[in-house]
């Protein structure tokens, strides 16, 4: 009985006091930003990985009189702004086409560890970046997107910079070096925080030296979901942004093309 009178009270209140805002009244308080890198020619893949096709089917006045394009794409699944689904390093889990929407949504935390990688391309994100994350921030909350800023993002578009190497095929993945999460940090974020996914501004959640893929294989064994070559993640707050990551749905794909999307609120907006 308690419970209910305070419930109608605070229904009382609200409608007293709040006139009604739609939901697009609130959104356009806030600010959408863009994480997603363009796909074209130059867009970074694995070094064993085909690059992005965009070639014309057709573009000009046609034999009707009127303008019309079209052009075709091919592309790997894991390069550029892209989603890992679990079943990329888990044998019998979850392809792409698998994952519910409300996976693809939810409240970001930004980990800025871009200090540490500034003189250390190799270097690993660990638990204690996580703790360090928590005195300022406090517990990451559960269902968290964890988004990973290494600094990195600004290396887009000089490919040595940013992946460590400019050659492909097997010397290009010998010569890969950039930072990773590693797989303690991975463990800890999913067993002690129950966290959604995580993202990353470099080509993969594993550091570029790694060998075995330790993150990946953990993340995918326990149905995480990640998101690699993000953009802009200098634009967002530490906590209090809102992710919308919608990868391509392809049917059995172990990951895919991803237009990645954040909303800021007005008061955290930087
Ligand atoms: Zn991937």
């Amino acid at each position: 009985m308690k419970k209910l009178f305070i419930l109608v009270a605070v229904v009382v209140t609200l409608s007293c006091n709040h006139k009604a805002v739609s939901v697009s009244e609130f959104l356009s308080s806030g600010e959408w930003v863009d994480l997603t890198w363009d796909y074209e020619q130059s867009t970074v893949y694995w070094p064993t990985n085909v690059t992005f096709k965009h070639d014309t089917v057709f573009y000009g006045i046609n034999d009707k009189g009127y303008f019309y394009s079209s052009f075709k794409y091919s592309a790997e699944e894991h390069g550029g702004t892209h989603f890992d689904a679990p079943l990329h390093f888990a044998q019998g889990g979850r392809s792409v086409e698998q994952i519910n929407v409300e996976e693809f949504t939810g409240e970001a935390i930004v980990v800025d560890v871009a200090d540490r990688c500034a003189d250390n391309r190799d270097y690993l994100i660990t638990e204690d970046d996580f703790l360090s994350w928590e005195k300022d921030n406090g517990t990451i909350p559960k269902g968290s997107i964890v988004l990973l800023n290494t600094g990195f993002g600004k290396y887009w578009g000089d490919p040595l910079q940013y992946t460590g190497t400019v050659n492909s095929g097997a010397l290009g993945v010998e010569e890969l070096q950039f930072p990773g999460l590693s797989p303690e940090g991975a463990q800890w974020l999913v067993k002690t925080r129950e966290i959604k996914a995580v993202g990353i501004d470099t080509p993969s959640i594993d550091f570029g030296q790694s060998k075995d893929f330790l993150t990946h294989r953990f993340l995918c064994g326990n149905d995480i979901t990640a998101y690699e070559n993000i953009a802009n993640l200098h634009l967002l707050p530490a906590k209090g942004a809102y992710v919308v990551a919608a990868p391509m749905k392809i049917k059995g794909g172990s990951g895919s093309p991803l237009r990645i999307i954040a909303w800021i609120p007005e008061k955290l907006k930087k």
